[in-house]
């Protein structure tokens, strides 16, 4: 069936069956096209491929089956017009930079973002003359009080890392578009599953496709999806040309990760809904970070926002940085590991490893304890999760 008429179908059956064009191999499955480079049919063939003028396969920097498959099954999740696939999130991220960007323009971040894409504003784009200011998620007044006449784009994820922390969305996008600017959401946490962020008024929509995409933890590939102006004008002049290119075997990986990815995302929320609730009621534990509990400060947006609460939760140990050494070092099962999203359970420590190069007050700013653990909550069962933190909790 043509691909555009998977617009009519649910999230979970685009998750399966939409971008699969199938070859005159009648496969089931869609195949991994390892190729470099296709064969024309004729000069003028060639000709009319390189300017556009027809439709067809390049060279597989830009142009691939196997990842134009996982763009567009992505494209239609995300409810967007266009998807390009990138080696990384963080590839991704820089995409948007380099293509939208120019000297003298001026980028608004949230100071909650991932620790890279902090770097790629403050040490990258400002040697070419961009200037980025960063400004508290959750505080609405301060991302319009930083806005300047030429702010290209506001850059946010929701729910952050590691204090899961929930912008409003809708009121970020229509402070944007007041000011003639653009708004960015690094969905990662989240996934087209639990947010759709163009439906809240998002002009680009990020993936780092490591983390719940992929859901086991083999592969690094990101992803920029938008509409089919921004994609064609901005972001795929700058992967035709900058190259940092998704490979057809992590894109195949990927495309059976979404399979999948709705009966994952629901199974991590349960299972990290289910831990939220019992780490608050254990007497070492002083606070629980979980948009799901009524004791978390933009409950209700998140429950307007999201269709579920998501993966990750962190809380805080009365007993600082000690005890959230000693709990994860009294772990057995769950692994040590800064990376999420997988069907593993994870724990990791942000204020000596994600979050330890920021200075002691930058730190204490961003309100990452010295007792903050961030676990990203698999799949395991959640008494075997809970009794591996149990002795470590006492
Ligand atoms: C991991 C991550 C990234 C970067 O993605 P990579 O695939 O590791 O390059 C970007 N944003 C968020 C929210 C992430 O968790």
């Amino acid at each position: 069936m043509n691909n555009t008429d998977w617009n009519d179908y649910s999230l979970e059956t685009q998750a399966i069956r939409a971008g699969h064009q199938r070859t005159p191999e009648d496969e089931h499955s869609i195949p991994i096209f390892a190729t470099s480079s296709y064969v024309f049919k004729s000069a003028e063939d060639a000709a009319l491929r390189f300017t556009g003028k027809i439709p067809g396969n390049i060279y597989s920097r830009f142009t691939n089956p196997t990842v134009n498959a996982f763009q567009e099954r992505l494209a239609f999740m995300e409810k967007g017009e266009r998807c390009l696939a990138f080696s990384s999130g963080m590839a991704a991220i820089m995409a948007v930079g380099m293509g939208l960007l120019k000297a003298g323009d001026h980028v608004i971040c949230s100071r909650s973002v991932f620790g890279n894409t902090v770097l790629v504003f403050q040490n990258y784009f400002a040697k070419f003359g961009v200037e980025t200011d960063f400004v508290d998620l959750i505080d609405t007044k301060a991302w319009e009080a930083a806005i300047k006449s030429n702010t290209r784009f506001l850059f946010l994820e929701t729910p952050s890392n590691p204090l899961i922390e929930i912008a409003d969305i809708k009121a970020l996008a229509d402070i944007a578009h007041a000011h003639d600017s653009l708004l960015i959401v690094d969905n990662c946490f989240c996934t087209p599953v639990l947010q759709k962020p163009f439906e809240l008024g998002a002009d680009i929509v990020i993936h780092s496709a490591t983390k719940y995409i992929d859901g086991q933890g083999r592969c690094v590939g990101g992803a920029v999806i938008a509409s089919d102006e921004i994609i064609e004008k901005y972001i795929y002049p700058y992967l035709r040309t900058g190259g940092a290119t998704m490979s057809p075997f992590n894109a195949w990986v990927f495309l059976s990760g979404l399979e999948t990815l709705a009966i994952r995302m629901k199974a991590h929320c349960d299972n990290a809904f289910e831990l939220a609730k019992w780490l608050e009621t254990q007497p070492n534990v002083a606070k629980v970070h979980y948009p799901g509990l009524s004791s978390h400060a933009q409950h209700d947006l998140a429950k307007r926002q999201q269709t579920q609460f998501g993966g990750i939760v962190s809380f805080e140990l009365k007993g600082g940085k000690d005890a959230a050494w000693q709990l994860i070092d009294s772990t057995k099962m769950i692994s040590i590991t800064a990376n999420l999203g997988d069907v593993k359970t994870t724990i990791t420590h942000p204020a000596t490893t994600t979050h330890g190069r920021l200075s002691p007050e930058a730190r204490a700013e961003a309100g990452i304890k010295d007792g903050l653990v961030r676990i990203s909550v698999g799949l395991e069962s959640i008494e075997d999760i809970k009794n591996d933190l149990i002795k470590g909790l006492a």
